[in-house]
């Protein structure tokens, strides 16, 4: 009686569009950098010293918690509760949760490290800073100013990248 009315509420909430900045709880880091790469700007609670993260979370984030207590208004945040276990499910989670559209996506535009946008870089400035097939079989790179880092579409990238239209791909029943 009760559950048809919460879910018409869930699904307002979703529908209107959540700020899509993050914040991920300690135990959640693997979906973080799977955020980051997806190109959303995300920091980590991994990231912090003990104890100086969720004060810091502004109400333009979105709190990402598998911890119970913090879901709700209690704290003043956004928050979603993630329940999946693995990261990808987490990640097929988020998006339904989130309303993430795949035109939100900007795969590979941010470091998975510093979470810093990525900049486009001149071939030959980044000689020498990768293996040598890497540089004979592709043409564009990036690099991440805040650490120097260096990214180009490789194997891994696009492997990353079929998973994620998979997920999109898949009937939007797939709650897990
Ligand atoms: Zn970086």
């Amino acid at each position: 009686m009760v559950s048809p009315l919460i879910n018409v509420i869930d699904h307002r909430l979703f529908a209107t569009r959540m700020p899509t900045t993050f914040a991920a709880e300690r135990t959640l880091g693997r979906l973080g950098k799977w955020l980051r790469l997806m190109g959303f700007d995300t920091l980590l609670e991994s990231e912090y010293p003990k104890g100086a993260f969720i004060q810091g979370i502004g109400p333009d984030r979105i709190f990402l918690t598998r911890t119970q207590r913090y879901v709700g208004t209690r704290m003043g945040l956004n928050t979603i509760f993630i329940r999946a276990n693995a990261p990808a499910d987490q990640v097929v989670e988020l998006i339904r949760k989130a309303a993430i559209r795949q035109e939100d996506i900007q795969a590979f535009s941010r470091c998975i490290t510093c979470n810093e946008r990525i900049v486009a870089v001149a071939k030959h400035a980044v000689r020498g800073l990768m293996p040598d097939y890497v540089w004979n079989t592709q043409a564009n790179f990036s690099t991440c100013p805040k650490c120097g880092r260096v990214y180009w579409k490789g194997s891994h990238t696009e492997r990353a990248m079929k998973r994620l239209v998979e997920i999109f791909r898949a009937p939007s029943g797939a709650k897990k």
